[in-house]
């Protein structure tokens, strides 16, 4: 897999360093000898036990990654774990995909290309290590059973806090035979979420240091996953053969058009990676608010999918910290402290999705100004068509629509006026999120639901001025926009002009 690794400028292979820390022992032993992965120490805190034991089940057959999250072979704690428990006990390892719960990772044909695009890659580097890759047309129920059949001894999961993957935890554990071992792995996150924090947290600056004092334990690099040494056959007839089968299976919900500029996969994600580290993270934290310029990593579809490890990206940007060591603190406070505080807000939170998972305060002041008078408002299909009177939130909509992403800073201008021209604040973060999850292709995932929480309910964020609608929820003016970015320019882009027929108030400061 070398070779899907990125160089840098100077076209130095960038392979983090793997370090003799206490939590990866004798490492470059594991990696010179094949098949002996087993030795390598694999540090448990990343891993929560969902079943009564962790003790395998007698004479069982083999162990099974149930991958939904963290698709991807290479730099994926799961993988790592499942194969360590595999070769330990002399066991085949089975890699299983649920074609049958889908709809709720997949929901458009772009999110369901992406995803199958990168199964593809992994399909064959299974081959390669001959690990056991199977797509089956089941779902959790379905699953049970095949386990059973199949005398697996142990299923692995990945950790998602949100709430379907949640459900299929809890039905797992409720209905796999008492014997299997049910054990999650937080390969997603950097410092597992469970001890990011004991609970929800207020604000960056409060899980700041929790992170911070942690990421020596966790900021490690990762073991190659090796060629298995036993194998053995799934037995069921719900196999799908191949991505061609599953799309003849799988029909989304939504009929959303595939983009372009994304290359799905692990490769996709290396080289985007690389285009970032050697042409975008110099300008990071300095024009990188500029919605006009493409100066962000544009990373979160692929880590939305799984198919890089923020934890690879983390090591890949630091070890280039002595170059523009400002430019990467900042990428690191967004991909690891506002990315895993997202995290812990969906882990801690099960009404992440809605009006009462704001604080009291901010419920409250939404609700003051819940019967406030809309200069403007629109239907979910008006927003959806980028019918409003306001060119560069319509410019942002069609960004999402056409390319699957708006720009960072544009979406909180995009989300915080779809509360302004909506009824209710309810109906802003329903039709927030139905926007956000169908069209972007790194949406249905905390960061999402957070951005949109942020936006309307002013999560992780303080009280500011009150002002009718948003009473005090943070409020974002549209010449502040177009005095501080070029945004004829990024309306442009998408064949609108601001000239004109860009808003010409908005929403009134309440006088004291
Ligand atoms: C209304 C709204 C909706 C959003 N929806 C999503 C979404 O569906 N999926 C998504 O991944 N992000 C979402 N965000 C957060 C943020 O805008 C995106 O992560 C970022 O724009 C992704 O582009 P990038 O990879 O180029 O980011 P970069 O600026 O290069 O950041 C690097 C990585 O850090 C993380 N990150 C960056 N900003 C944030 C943030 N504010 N909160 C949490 N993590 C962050 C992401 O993983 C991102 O890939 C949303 C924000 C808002 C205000």
């Amino acid at each position: 897999m070398a070779s899907l690794k990125p160089k840098n400028a100077s076209g130095a292979v960038l392979l983090s360093k793997l370090t003799k820390d206490v939590f990866i022992k004798n490492i470059s032993e594991a990696r010179a000898a094949e098949g002996d992965i087993e030795h390598f120490c694999f540090n448990k805190s990343r891993l929560r036990v969902v079943s009564k034991t962790d003790d395998l089940k007698k004479n069982s057959k083999g162990i099974i990654y149930l991958m939904s999250r963290d698709c991807r072979v290479e730099d994926n704690w799961a993988v790592l774990y499942s194969q360590k428990l595999a070769l330990q006990n002399k066991l085949p390892l089975h890699i299983c995909v649920l074609t049958k719960e889908f709809n709720c990772l997949y929901p458009t044909k772009r999110h369901l290309h992406f995803a199958l695009e990168g199964f593809k890659e992994i399909q064959k580097e299974c081959e390669v290590k001959k690990i056991g890759f199977h797509f089956l047309k089941a779902n959790v129920k379905d699953f049970v059973k095949i386990v059973e059949d199949n005398q697996i001894g142990a299923v692995v999961l990945d950790f998602d806090p949100l709430k379907k993957p949640v459900e299929w935890r809890n039905y797992l554990k409720d209905n796999l035979d008492k014997n299997v071992a049910l054990i999650e792995v937080d390969a997603h996150n950097i410092v597992p979420a469970w001890l990011a924090s004991e609970k929800q947290e207020v604000m960056a600056k409060t899980i700041r240091p929790k992170i911070t004092k942690q990421l020596p334990e966790y900021l490690t690099g990762f073991p190659e996953v090796c060629k298995h040494n036993y194998q053995g056959k799934l037995d069921t007839d719900k196999k799908l053969k191949n991505v061609d089968d599953v799309y003849d299976f799988y029909k989304p919900l939504y009929d959303v058009e595939i983009v372009k500029w994304a290359k799905p996969g692990a490769e996709g994600a290396y080289n985007t990676l690389l285009s970032f580290m050697q042409e975008r993270l110099q300008y990071y934290g300095i024009s990188s608010n500029d919605p006009s310029k493409n100066h962000t990593s544009n990373l979160s579809p692929w880590i939305r999918f799984g198919h890089i490890a923020a934890q690879r990206v983390a090591l890949e940007v630091k070890s280039v910290e002595k170059n523009c060591k400002e430019q990467v603190d900042k990428y690191l406070e967004e991909l690891i402290v506002r990315r895993e505080l997202a995290e812990n807000y969906c882990f801690y939170n099960s009404n992440y999705d809605n009006i009462n998972g704001a604080a009291e305060w901010a419920r409250k002041t939404l609700l003051d100004h819940k019967s406030d008078k809309r200069v403007y408002t629109y239907t979910r299909d008006q927003f959806e068509k980028a019918l409003t009177h306001d060119e560069m939130w319509n410019a942002a909509t069609l960004q999402l629509v056409q390319e699957g992403k708006i720009h960072g800073y544009m979406r909180m201008y995009w989300c915080k006026k779809i509360l302004e021209w909506t009824k209710t604040p309810e109906e802003a973060i329903e039709i927030g999120l139905w926007l956000n999850d169908t069209f972007s292709l790194d949406g249905t995932c905390p960061n999402g639901f957070v951005g949109v929480m942020w936006s309307i309910c002013c999560v992780h964020d303080q009280g500011w001025g009150e002002r009718e609608i948003f009473g005090k929820i943070r409020f974002m003016v549209d010449y502040s926009l177009k005095r501080k970015f070029n945004m004829e320019a990024y309306c442009a882009r998408f064949g609108r002009s601001i000239g004109k027929t860009s808003a010409k108030k908005g929403v009134k400061r309440k006088a004291k």
